[in-house]
């Protein structure tokens, strides 16, 4: 049995493994296939690609978009992107941009409360284009001001705590055509995280390719519910770990494995649009 793992984070965003780290994992536990879907951002793709070449495994250019659907959170995972495609690339520059404001506002917000974490220490930590909460966290325990991440979250960082800042979204139509006009598919990232199941009819009339049901954090009860809404709305099935580096001293990688056939017709899918738009622009 061939397996994939859909949903990785690697240092170009709030993951801690380099590209190579993260393939060289993906080899030991023996997958067959991951995708790389680094928040807002496609960068961390090549040097991935060029690492699973070298041990011959199969990758997938993606991304995870933050998106929201009314004023519910979404996150809508892309595969098989054109990481060169010109409106993808301007589009998520936008959102990187809201990301490192958003950061030097979560700091000063921070300050606020008499706590000294300084900015430049956090994108030190960061040392990329796309930052997000977990470089602050690290940056909070790193200075010795909290005891570890939850505490980071929990006193400051988690939504309505006081250095929470929303950051501007697109719309999950937005993000979903944004996906589509740069050759890719448009997954639903991890449904029973917050629960968002009311919102899956508008995303499915706005033209998602499938919802991802195997998740870390999904229970099984949870996998099986989303999988009964796959075959409704028929929607493609994907999965992965979202491996962030490491979680509690090991890495998610290799804890959920997607067998490769739902591989197989995410490729199809792909295919199938390709050759309708070919068609219709003859
Ligand atoms: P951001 O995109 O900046 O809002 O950060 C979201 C990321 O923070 C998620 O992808 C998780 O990796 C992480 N995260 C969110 N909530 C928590 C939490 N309560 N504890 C630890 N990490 C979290
Ligand atoms: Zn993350
Ligand atoms: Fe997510
Ligand atoms: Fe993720």
């Amino acid at each position: 049995m061939k397996f994939a793992d859909l949903h990785l984070h690697t240092n170009f965003s709030d993951g801690t493994f380099s590209p190579e780290e993260l393939v060289a994992l993906a080899n030991k536990n023996g997958l067959a296939c991951i995708a790389l879907t680094d928040h807002d951002t496609v960068e961390g793709c090549t040097r991935a690609e060029e690492a699973t070449a070298a041990v011959t495994m199969e990758f997938i250019p993606g991304t995870e978009l933050t998106a929201e659907q009314g004023d519910v959170e979404v996150h809508i995972l892309g595969y098989f992107l054109d990481t060169q495609n010109k409106k993808l690339l301007t589009e998520i520059a936008k959102f990187q941009a809201v990301r490192r404001q958003r950061i030097h506002e979560m700091v000063a917000r921070i300050n606020q409360l008499d706590v000294p974490l300084k900015v430049d220490d956090v994108f030190a930590l960061a040392n990329c284009r796309s930052p997000g909460r977990p470089h602050v966290a690290r940056a909070l325990v790193k200075a010795g001001l909290v005891a570890n991440l939850d505490e980071a979250f929990e006193r400051f960082l988690k939504k309505n705590r006081p250095a929470w800042v929303p950051k501007a979204k697109m719309s999950a139509l937005e993000g979903i055509e944004l996906i589509h006009q740069a050759g890719g598919l448009a997954v639903m990232a991890h449904p029973g995280l917050n629960r968002t199941d009311e919102i899956i009819p508008a995303l499915v009339e706005a033209r998602l390719d499938g919802i991802e049901c195997f998740h870390t954090k999904h229970s099984t009860t949870m996998a099986e519910r989303y999988l009964e809404f796959a075959e409704k709305y028929h929607l493609l099935v994907t999965g992965g770990s979202d491996c962030h580096g490491f979680s509690k001293n090991r890495p998610l990688i290799g804890t959920v494995k997607l067998p490769y056939d739902h591989v197989e017709r995410m490729k199809a899918k792909v295919a199938e649009r390709k050759l309708a738009t070919t068609n219709v622009h003859q």
